[in-house]
């Protein structure tokens, strides 16, 4: 039987990407809302479980490794959730590492784009001021934007110029949706569809559902219920998991409070379980 107040989020940001939480302050915070389990999934780094994992531990707060990719399924960016992979998992911090290189090349380019348009924006000092965050994101560089008066608030900076569309926009180099999806399973790892809520109006998923997925992020942020009902009914129809988080970003996005979506214990075990089959398999192999 599953606990009826079991709750764990299984999509946030700590400052080791673009969240505006440490990865201590995100535990506390969830010990504090009453979160049964937890996973942080920073865009493109694993950092925030160097220090999470042993304070989860005190804390008795399970912790579930986790991470967000960003991918391109034909034209369309596309958010991928990996699961259940070890934290040290060679496969999983390959591609971390790569992407964070791409994300480099990426900045330059939006950048020099907002430059052409009169925004001086200066990335060094972004690097410099940013010690804690491993990943640079465009939350980074709207906050920039705002800072120098170009804009009045992150949102704006979206809407204008850096959201996917606009002028200064720039999709960088991303794996495909496949790929990406077979690395998180080459490292044992689970593979899931993020906020597909958040698809373009026009995007038809269904060459996108026919890729490996094992799981769709039905329960998302403050997405209405009517709205993720046909999402979870695509998962099931198809016997995979139905995942959820709030996507907490911490300050940055307000309206996204820790907890503001959840799965329940049997998932959550079932995540669990896969991550200590990892962690043995792969102790196993080091001894081996
Ligand atoms: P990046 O990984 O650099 O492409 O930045 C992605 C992050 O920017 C997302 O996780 C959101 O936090 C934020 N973001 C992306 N698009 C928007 C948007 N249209 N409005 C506000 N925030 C956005
Ligand atoms: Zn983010
Ligand atoms: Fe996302
Ligand atoms: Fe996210």
């Amino acid at each position: 039987m599953s606990h009826p107040l079991f709750r764990a989020d299984l999509h946030t940001h700590t400052t080791a990407s673009d969240g505006t939480f440490s990865p201590a302050e995100l535990l506390h915070h969830a010990v504090e809302v009453g979160l049964s389990g937890l996973s942080i999934t920073d865009h493109d780094t694993l950092l925030a479980y160097e220090e999470a994992l042993p304070l989860a531990e005190e804390l008795s707060l399970p912790l579930l490794p986790g991470v967000e990719f960003s991918t391109l399924f034909q034209a369309t960016s596309i958010h991928l959730l990996g699961y259940a992979f070890t934290s040290t998992n060679k496969k999983i911090l390959e591609l971390c590492k790569n992407q964070r290189m791409e994300r480099s090349r990426r900045n330059q380019k939006i950048v020099e784009k907002l430059a052409s348009q009169g925004m001086a924006i200066d990335l060094k000092e972004l690097e410099e001021a940013r010690l804690s965050a491993q990943v640079i994101g465009r939350p980074h560089l709207a906050e920039l934007m705002v800072r120098g008066g170009y804009v009045s608030t992150l949102q704006e900076a979206f809407d204008r110029w850096i959201g996917e569309g606009k002028p200064c926009y720039e999709p960088g180099q991303r794996p495909t949706t496949e790929e990406a999806i077979e690395m998180i399973h080459e490292a044992g790892g689970v593979a899931v569809l993020a906020h597909p809520h958040l698809l373009p109006p026009h995007f038809s998923p269904h060459g996108l559902l026919r890729l490996p997925f094992d799981g769709i992020e039905g329960w998302y942020g403050r997405v209405p219920k009517f709205r993720e009902k046909r999402w979870i009914q695509e998962a099931k129809e198809r016997g995979w998991l139905v995942t959820g988080g709030s996507d907490f970003h911490g300050a940055i996005k307000p309206h996204l409070p820790l907890g503001c979506s959840w799965i329940g214990e049997e998932t959550f075990s079932f995540l669990m379980e896969r991550y200590r089959e990892n962690l043995k398999r792969e102790a196993l192999h080091e001894k081996g």
